[in-house]
């Protein structure tokens, strides 16, 4: 099939749009106007979330991605010039994860979220460039979280790697701006998605842990995400690029003794060390 002409409407990719935030951010972006493109491994993934939003009006293109993969991230942006000929915007938002201590990773573990994280996050944009640089004005926001430069234990590896997407960010925004490129990243605080209730906020225990450390206290909603990268993607941010948007109430702000003030207090002693730093 020939590239089509430039569609009349902006068109946005988010990866891992199928489900949890990507979904959230898709229905925001075709609030506003966008033609989607969603991109994920699992076909029921983007069956779903195509449904709720050809539901909501949108028009959806749905191509069944793995971002580990150069060559298949090279087609997802040969079938979107075919459907759309154009992109005005794309969304980093594929993410694995699994909370476990440093030294349980595995090799295969660390390259799968290393894998998903940077390699993915840097083959999309290096891919979706000569697209994006066809526009006036494109956009690119990458999906972060704060333990990108905050400690995050249990997250050696996806802190690695949203730290490097940091970096990647920062270094588009600045060799990009040029070509009307804006790159900037979203680092949300916790969300329940139905990946993280598996995978991080597993029980009411931990729920409540988390929550006792957000000044706001409460979880964020999928829809406050979606928002602030619908801000950074629009007109209202044109002259931003290469920053970081923290959506967390408050969680990072250093507020680690936050707890002491709530009523159930911390739960997770440390590890008693002497004096000189060694452990009794
Ligand atoms: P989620 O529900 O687990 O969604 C992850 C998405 O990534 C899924 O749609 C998955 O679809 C896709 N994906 C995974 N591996 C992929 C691969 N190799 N290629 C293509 N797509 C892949 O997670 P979420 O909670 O919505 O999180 C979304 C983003 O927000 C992530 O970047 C996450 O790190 C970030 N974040 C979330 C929270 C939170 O509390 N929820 C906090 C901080 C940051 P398939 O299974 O179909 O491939």
């Amino acid at each position: 099939m020939a590239a089509s002409p430039p569609s009349d409407r902006r068109c946005a990719l988010v990866t891992g749009g199928g489900t949890g935030l990507g979904l959230a951010m898709a229905e925001r972006l075709a609030r506003d106007g966008y033609d989607l493109t969603l991109a994920s491994r699992d076909p029921a993934h983007l069956e779903a979330g195509s449904q709720t939003l050809r539901a909501a009006g949108a028009r959806v293109l749905t191509v069944r991605t793995d971002v580990r993969s150069e060559s298949a991230v090279d087609e997802l942006m040969h079938r979107i010039r075919e459907e759309y000929g154009r992109l005005d915007l794309l969304v980093n938002n594929a993410a694995g994860n699994f909370v476990a201590p440093a030294e349980a990773i595995t090799p295969n573990g660390w390259r799968a979220v290393i894998g998903i994280v940077l390699n993915g996050t840097f083959f999309c944009c290096r891919a979706a460039f000569p697209l994006l640089q066809e526009r006036a004005s494109s956009a690119i926001v990458n999906i972060v979280a704060a333990y990108a430069w905050m400690a995050g234990p249990g997250t050696a590896h996806s802190a690695a790697a949203k730290a490097g997407v940091l970096a990647l960010t920062r270094t588009l925004a600045v060799e990009w701006a040029g070509y009307g490129i804006r790159v900037n990243a979203v680092a949300p605080g916790p969300v329940h998605t139905e990946g993280t209730d598996q995978r991080l906020w597993t029980d009411g225990e931990v729920t409540r842990a988390v929550t006792r450390g957000v000044p706001l206290g409460r979880f964020g909603t999928a829809e406050e995400i979606a928002e602030s990268v619908a801000f950074l993607a629009g007109p209202r941010a044109s002259y931003i690029t290469g920053q970081v948007l923290t959506v967390d109430g408050g969680q990072w702000l250093g507020t680690g003794l936050l707890p002491l003030l709530r009523p159930e207090g911390p739960t997770t002693p440390a590890r008693r060390t002497s004096q000189d730093g060694h452990p009794e």
